[in-house]
């Protein structure tokens, strides 16, 4: 990789952040294109984040930045505009220099309904759909299928409060019928059986030695599975739902597809999609 004194940053705000694929995938993207710049992880606590924030305003050569996990909320607070769909979902994964301002937009949630898109010509329009988890990721994506026009939409959570909050969350921002349930709920498993689409955005299934979320035999043939974890690129859940005849998902597209948005906004041009894929998937196997 080659760049000059000159060259623009490119920033990814978390904590931890080493485990990140999105420095190589970024990298990869600058490459191809020809850009003077470098994307480097900034691991910083809550406490920092401010501060973090508010260097990208004096710096000359700031070419954009990323937000991953604890930060995503916080850094809604600490930019000064937002696109609509950060606004829409309360939380911003993408950071640009606008004018003097920093602009912050979410790239997650349009990077999954195009991988849905894409990987499997799904179209959310009036399909039940399950989401297991009720964290940053799950936001994301529930607020996505509900602006898709998924409906019901039903959330199932360990912590079934956070499932209810975020159901009402999605309920009042859009309009969408939308449960929140714990995962021993007695309503869980007709619910999991009858929908078009089940989501995992727990982290459960990380570790390859996991057991599926929830029990494998209530997927049916014909429903498509979705898992958000891209490392490994087969969980638990994904076996054992092609096993039963489900369309299956892995996280790769949505980490890639939520990249090239990014990307797009900082530069302003389309990224190497076959670039930054290529890099992924080196890195994950
Ligand atoms: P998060 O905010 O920490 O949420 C984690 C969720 O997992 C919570 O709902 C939590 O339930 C649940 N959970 C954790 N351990 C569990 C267990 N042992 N049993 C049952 N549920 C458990 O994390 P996040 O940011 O939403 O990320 C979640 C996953 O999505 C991660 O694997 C991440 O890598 C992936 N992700 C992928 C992409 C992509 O582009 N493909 C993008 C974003 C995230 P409680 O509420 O009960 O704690």
């Amino acid at each position: 990789m080659k760049f000059t004194a000159a060259a623009k940053l490119f920033i990814l705000f978390g904590d931890p952040v080493a485990h990140s694929l999105s420095p190589v995938m970024q990298n990869a993207a600058l490459q191809a294109a020809g850009i003077d710049g470098l994307y480097i992880p900034w691991r910083v606590q809550s406490a920092g984040l401010p501060a973090a924030f508010e260097s990208l305003r004096g710096m000359e050569n700031f070419g954009g930045a990323n937000v991953t996990v604890p930060h995503k909320e916080q850094a809604f607070a600490l930019v000064d505009t937002l696109t609509p769909e950060a606004a829409a979902v309360g939380a911003v994964n993408t950071v640009v220099a606008r004018d003097g301002h920093l602009l912050g937009a979410n790239t997650d949630g349009l990077g999954f309904l195009r991988s849905l898109h894409e990987e499997a010509d799904f179209l959310p329009r009036g399909k039940p759909c399950v989401i297991l988890g009720a964290g940053g990721a799950a936001r994301a994506v529930a607020v996505s299928l509900a602006e898709a026009g998924a409906e019901p939409l039903i959330i199932v959570n360990r912590t079934v409060e956070r499932a209810r909050s975020l159901a009402e969350f999605v309920y009042r921002k859009i309009g969408t019928s939308t449960t929140g349930l714990a995962l021993d709920d007695p309503q869980m498993p007709a619910t999991v059986r009858e929908c078009a689409l089940v989501v995992n955005t727990t982290s459960v299934g990380l570790n390859p030695a996991d057991h599926p979320p929830i029990d494998p035999s209530l997927l049916q043939s014909g429903a498509l599975v979705y898992d958000l974890i891209y490392r490994p690129r087969e969980t638990a859940l994904l076996r054992e739902a092609k096993r039963r005849g489900c369309r299956v998902i892995g996280g790769l597209g949505m980490l890639l597809y939520q990249g090239a948005l990014a990307f797009e906004l900082w530069t302003g041009h389309k990224p190497s999609e076959a670039a930054m894929r290529h890099a992924l998937v080196t890195a994950v196997a």
